[in-house]
């Protein structure tokens, strides 16, 4: 008799509150799931410490994926060109292939945190051997339902929304709010020292490019700039909390990030780097 061909079963961890509530949700639902996580070797201190939290919870590893090479080698490789919404090479070389090595070319479920209050689209793996599925959009959980899963279980938000960073991923990653860098400044300020020292014309090529979309984080860190981007985020929580009377603070959070990055790269984000 032919043997049964195995299948896997992988979620991939990315250190955000929606793929953490997932694996809660399906801790005992597939006890076999592999859960992963696609490290950058750039991430925030406190997304290695919420993936502890997560693999206590879960009574089991996080398995660590690392690319062949990092983020140095891409930018020097590009030219030191800093990725964006429109050069995103980083997503591909650090978050996706590693994960694509890692399936290999066995038949893969990969469980994905989309939730069905979203209208974004998930990563679909072009191989043909990984199948998405989206047991939140199935099931109907909205964020209030993933907040509860996280207070409940014990596990918690993401450390780092309590300094106001709304997303995991790279501590220097562009699709940082405005707010959000002002933020890194003050609470880590080696890493935007760290994110700064990026931004300098490539020698081979005279390139300069920033992280933050129309400045340099040199600009951004003057003490009026920071004044203003503070009063500016102040209003714009303001004026959504008005409109939102019965919304919790997450969700006014989670709208006023959406819409910021509406405006600003009229694009909803990296999937793969912040569910
Ligand atoms: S978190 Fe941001 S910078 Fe890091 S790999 Fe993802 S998109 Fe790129």
């Amino acid at each position: 008799m032919a043997e049964e061909k195995r299948v896997r079963h992988i979620l991939s961890l990315s250190g955000g509150k929606d793929s953490a509530a997932l694996a809660i949700y399906l801790r005992d639902r597939v006890p076999e799931m592999e859960y992963i996580f696609s490290d950058t070797q750039k991430e925030l201190p406190e997304t290695y410490e919420y993936l502890d939290r997560i693999s206590s919870y879960l009574g089991q590893s996080v398995v660590r994926l690392n690319a062949d090479v990092g983020f140095d080698h891409w930018y020097e490789m590009y030219g030191g060109m800093i990725p964006s919404n429109h050069r995103r090479w980083c997503t591909r070389a650090l978050k996706l292939k590693p994960f694509e090595q890692y399936c290999g070319d066995q038949e893969v479920v990969n469980y994905v945190g989309l939730r069905a209050d979203e209208d974004r689209t998930g990563y679909i793996s072009h191989k043909p051997n990984i199948k998405a599925v989206y047991p939140f959009r199935e099931d109907g959980l909205v964020l209030r339902d993933i907040e509860e899963i996280l207070r409940t279980s014990g596990v918690g938000m993401p450390p780092y929304t309590n300094w106001g960073r709304t997303r995991s991923g790279c501590y220097f990653c562009f699709y940082q709010q405005k707010i959000e860098w002002v933020r890194l400044k003050e609470t880590h300020p080696d890493l935007y020292e760290k994110a700064k020292a990026y931004e300098k014309p490539f020698e081979k090529t005279g390139n300069f490019f920033t992280w933050s979309q129309g400045e340099s984080l040199a600009e951004l860190e003057r003490p009026m700039r920071i004044e203003q981007i503070k009063r500016e985020h102040v209003i714009r929580i303001e004026r959504l909390a008005a409109r939102k009377e019965n919304a919790t603070l997450a969700e006014v959070f989670a709208e006023a990030d959406r819409t910021q990055e509406l405006d600003e790269d009229e694009d909803q984000g990296c999937l793969v780097c912040q569910l």
